[in-house]
């Protein structure tokens, strides 16, 4: 008797283990780091697809494919039969320095394409960058769907993960009167500080995410200065 117990004990234990989720773990900055335990974002799913699927660069942590996933759907719901979210980069399997990129060591950095008005996807096995600027000498291009991608930053937020989103200085400026005009503005005073201008992203945003916090060797970002910074 004592045998079946203690083997039933063992085999509960066992088990236990076998069910425990494996964490994935950022290690180190966004710009010299890595990460174990990656998770792969899919190709595709409701209301997203991967770009640049010959890289195998849809690694990440759980967090980040998640969010990216449940925001595709959430958006795709929404507004259903336009082009899906795209998303580019997120980083190696085993993290570290992947080309055409200075960040996207620790799994928690991803490129995403903005929505387009003409619901034009770019194909995944693409492998020559982002195909639209949606910036034209200083203006937004009327293909930037702005009512669909200030829902997708408002959307990524809801996951509380983000810290940042890189874009152009000219799609900050619009998104910031764009929230003013349908009366946000106020309300949405954490998703705009969030937006931070910076070159190189007239094409795509670059969303970042905080370090989670277990992960202790995971080296983090200073704070956004506070204000929506419009
Ligand atoms: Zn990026």
């Amino acid at each position: 008797m004592l045998h079946i117990l203690t083997l039933a004990t063992v085999l509960l234990t066992f088990n236990s283990f076998a069910q425990t989720p494996v964490v994935s773990e950022p290690i180190g900055s966004y710009n010299k780091g890595s990460l174990l335990n990656a998770s792969d974002l899919p190709p595709e799913g409701p209301g997203y697809m991967r770009l640049f699927t010959k890289r195998n660069r849809g690694w990440g942590t759980e967090e980040i494919v998640s969010m990216i996933v449940e925001t595709a759907a959430d958006i795709n719901q929404l507004y259903p039969d336009k082009d899906r979210l795209q998303a580019g980069d997120i980083g190696a399997e085993k993290g570290g320095q992947i080309s055409r990129h200075g960040s996207h060591q620790n799994g928690l950095d991803i490129d995403i394409t903005y929505y387009r008005v003409n619901g034009k996807e770019q194909k995944p096995e693409s492998i020559n960058g982002f195909q639209e600027s949606m910036v034209r000498n200083g203006k937004l291009s009327s293909n930037f769907d702005i009512v669909r991608n200030w829902e997708l930053v408002k959307t990524l937020h809801k996951h509380g993960k983000v810290q940042r989103i890189f874009l152009d200085t000219v799609i900050k400026r619009e998104l910031c009167k764009h929230a003013r005009g349908i009366g946000e503005f106020t309300d949405q005073v954490e998703v705009l500080r969030s937006l931070r201008p910076f070159k190189n992203h007239s094409d795509h945003l670059h969303v970042r995410l905080y370090c989670p916090p277990e992960a202790k060797a995971c080296k983090a970002q200073e704070e956004v200065a506070p204000g929506p910074g419009c």
